[in-house]
């Protein structure tokens, strides 16, 4: 799997560090107040999982699922449909929607539309990774791990075809990856 990297984005001690430091700082905004912080599945799994342990103070976590509607893999729609929704009543919470990465934002905008309808009191965006450059809407970010420039990455959570969320760091696979892969599918 690791032969598959072409280059490391972003090493394990550099996401720890800014997990840490993001820890830090949503435990300063929300001082009394007991968040909800909502995983988007599956990618943000690892970011959620580190990053809740780098918060010093009391945090609820619950889960959702959300894919793009007639979107590939390595591009959205921006019309989401719900493949999980959260158990918590989100009504009068502090919400902090934790993303494994922001596009062209149109997931982010349209899950923020959604989870409005719902009554929190508050509603907040923490990603791991940003790519500005392909932005198609504006999205309000308050906690961001990294911007990134205009590549498609993997690991810590991030997916190619269901492959390589597992690597500890964020990188950019071999371009000989993808054609394989589009080969044995035919
Ligand atoms: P957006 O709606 O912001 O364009 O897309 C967000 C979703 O697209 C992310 O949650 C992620 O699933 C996928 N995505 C966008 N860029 C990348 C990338 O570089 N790598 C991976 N693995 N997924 C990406």
């Amino acid at each position: 799997m690791r032969d598959d990297v072409l280059e490391v984005l972003i090493s394990a001690d550099e996401i720890q560090q800014r997990n840490a430091e993001m820890g830090q700082q949503i435990a300063k905004d929300y001082e009394g107040k007991n968040p909800l912080l909502i995983c988007i599945l599956r990618g943000a799994v690892v970011f959620m999982s580190d990053l809740i342990r780098a918060i010093p103070a009391h945090v609820m976590v619950d889960f959702m699922g959300v894919s793009s509607y007639g979107g590939t893999s390595m591009d959205s729609t921006g019309v989401i449909k719900i493949t999980r929704d959260v158990d918590a009543n989100v009504a009068h919470h502090d919400i902090i929607i934790v993303e494994d990465i922001v596009d062209t934002g149109l997931t982010m905008r349209a899950l923020v539309e959604l989870l409005r309808t719902r009554g929190p009191s508050s509603i907040e965006i923490c990603t791991l990774l940003s790519k500005p450059s392909r932005r198609k809407t504006t999205v309000d970010i308050k906690y961001c791990g990294f911007e990134i420039p205009n590549k498609f990455v993997v690991g810590y959570g991030l997916d190619y075809d269901e492959n390589y969320r597992n690597l500890p760091f964020v990188g950019v696979l071999k371009s000989g990856v993808y054609e394989k892969r589009k080969e044995e599918k035919g």
